[in-house]
């Protein structure tokens, strides 16, 4: 490309024209393939999933093969023959694109239902792609209906939608419909660092890792991305620009929090609240971020290193962090975080809403798991019974008490058991006051 040529965005640079370099829809692809290859196409066909991951680029794809004059017995389109090169530039006269959103209304798909009855200019089908077809309006489907009940010999309907639920029942029973799946990181990071290798840019493995779980699934949006940050670094991408350009903290606090955690060293809640108030950052971002960090631990501790998204550097990373908690303790951690994102952006304060939460995050290192409490109470209640047939030994039943529930548990018991009367009824009273706090604790979970 010629610097006096027009910019293109990567996304439209890089977009599939084979059928062979469309990324992860390797289902959806053989049975497209399967379909040109024995010449049983369908009249309609629906692709659905989310945005970004290849519902346009493939029913493009197809309609080109569908039309490509010199295809022969192959399966791709040739790229060359003029039916090939018109759909490419968009300005062929058999493949009509229309956008769901903007032509919604009953005239727009009348003028398909006439045009379709027409036999196509130059190539086999007259192939009409209808993007975002949920957003139609009822009028509009029950015209598109009546053209799939009675399809004209040689058209095709290729549907395109984020929302299949939206569309209704009717017209997709008349559609052999595709679902199309969200990206895996993995194909992501590959396809981005052959782009980059295309472009002779320097970019950090751990950028493009960065970019891949900030797409969520979707190419198009993994595309945009890396074209904003090559825009933004003048020399290599790093991990470290990535990250500032997109508005993320450090790794480096992240990890900080973990070592707090272990020392349950409350302290740090407020200098790393400060620090990033400092520094500017959003709240409700950062609790985000925390949350994929913790997710991260989380997939570390109990599915192993090996299944963590990421290099093998940052892995390791994360793998040593994982280490300082116990998988109750991330699996409690994430349930809590993902039950405070909510109410933290909706707090008027943030910031002291942001303390809060830190706080309880590091606290929570001295939080008994409740498969600790439940085998420490079926302990005290053995104690108990067996103390009916004969007082138990006080030194040893206190022990027990104030090992699994804590200073401040011990303290409310304490105060609600009289302190003159016998050890044993002492005991009793003791056991049930402690099963009655365990039972809030645990919230319903003790089975007995
Ligand atoms: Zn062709």
């Amino acid at each position: 490309m010629s610097q006096q040529q027009e910019y293109l965005v990567l996304a439209r640079r890089y977009r599939p024209q084979r059928f062979q370099e469309v990324v992860g829809q390797e289902a959806v692809i053989t049975t497209l393939q399967n379909a040109l290859s024995l010449q049983r196409t369908a009249h309609a066909y629906l692709f659905a999933g989310c945005r970004g991951v290849g519902k346009t680029t493939l029913a493009r794809l197809f309609a080109k093969a569908l039309n490509c004059s010199s295809r022969g017995e192959g399966v791709e389109p040739c790229n060359e023959c003029p039916s090939c090169q018109e759909i490419q530039r968009g300005q062929s006269l058999d493949v009509i694109e229309i956008d769901g959103a903007s032509h919604r209304g009953i005239d727009d798909i009348r003028l398909i239902s006439e045009t379709a009855l027409y036999a196509p200019m130059a190539g086999c089908y007259k192939i009409y792609i209808i993007d975002e077809v949920h957003m139609l309006t009822k009028e509009a489907f029950n015209a598109l209906l009546k053209t799939l009940e009675e399809p004209p010999e040689r058209a095709k309907f290729l549907l395109a939608t984020t929302e299949p639920h939206k569309v209704p029942a009717t017209i997709l029973s008349r559609c052999h419909r595709f679902e199309l799946k969200r990206i895996s990181s993995a194909d992501l990071v590959q396809k981005l660092d052959a782009i980059c290798r295309d472009l002779s840019r320097s970019v950090d493995t751990q950028a493009l890792h960065l970019i891949a779980s900030f797409a969520e699934g979707s190419l198009r949006d993994a595309e945009s991305l890396l074209d904003q940050l090559l825009a933004f670094a003048e020399g290599p991408l790093t991990a470290e620009i990535a990250r500032s350009a997109l508005g993320l903290v450090s790794q480096e606090l992240f990890f900080s929090l973990d070592q707090a955690f272990s020392k349950a060293d409350c302290t740090f809640a407020f200098r790393l609240v400060e620090t990033l108030f400092v520094a500017g950052k959003d709240p409700i971002h950062f609790f985000t971020q925390l949350i994929e960090h913790v997710r991260l631990l989380c997939i570390a501790r109990i599915s192993g290193t090996e299944a963590l998204p990421l290099p093998s550097e940052e892995a390791q990373l994360f793998a040593d962090s994982a280490r300082l908690y116990l998988p109750a303790q991330c699996l409690y951690l994430l349930d809590y975080l993902l039950r405070t994102e909510m109410q933290l952006s909706k707090s008027a304060s943030p910031r002291t809403a942001l303390e809060g939460a830190l706080l309880h995050y590091i606290q929570s290192k001295h939080r008994i798991p409740p498969e600790v409490l439940i085998r420490r109470l079926s302990e005290l209640e053995a104690s108990w019974k067996a103390g009916e047939e004969k007082p138990p030994a006080p030194s040893a039943s206190k022990q027990e008490v104030q090992g699994p529930v804590g200073k401040t548990d011990v303290d409310k018991v304490k105060s609600q058991v009289p302190t003159s009367v016998d050890s044993s009824f002492t005991e009793k009273k003791r056991c049930e006051t402690i099963m009655r706090f365990a039972a809030v604790e645990l919230e319903g979970n003790l089975i007995q």
